[in-house]
């Protein structure tokens, strides 16, 4: 069985106990981040406890959407039959400035995106995994 006959081959993430949560909530249609029970602090990765206050971390749903930090345009197919070129990306996630998450972006042509470009999650399903990649909003540049 083929769980998404149209997406393009990928190197899928291992489902770790700690980040499980992160590649599976697509799922629900949410992205998830890690949250400080106690300070409110996100943190992506996961850690086992808050990095600025030690307290405990659970997932929690955030809006999915973001900014491009930087970028980088990928010509390699590092997988056989891997579409590129692609765009490997750091978003920065609109609920805390450096929250960052590692991400492809999708929907627009690579030579199109843009340092500030405003994106929205979009999940690709592969199995139990929802790869959480980035489109543009088509809004104003942020930042
Ligand atoms: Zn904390």
């Amino acid at each position: 069985m083929s769980a998404s006959a149209s997406a393009p081959p990928r190197q899928l993430p291992a489902l770790e106990p700690d980040t499980a949560f992160f590649w599976t909530a697509g799922a629900e249609g949410r992205l998830k981040i890690s949250r400080c029970q106690d300070c409110g602090r996100y943190q992506h990765p996961p850690l086992p406890r808050c990095p600025t206050c030690g307290g405990e971390v659970a997932p929690e749903p955030v809006s999915g959407r973001g900014r491009v930090a930087t970028f980088t345009i990928n010509q390699q197919a590092w997988v056989p039959g891997l579409a590129v070129p692609f765009v490997f990306a750091a978003v920065e996630l609109a609920e805390q400035a450096e929250l960052y998450v590692f991400t492809n972006i999708i929907g627009c042509p690579p030579e199109d995106v843009r340092i500030g470009m405003p994106v929205e999650v979009s999940f690709e399903p592969h199995g139990e995994i929802y790869l959480p990649l980035f489109q543009p909003t088509g809004g104003a540049d942020v930042g």
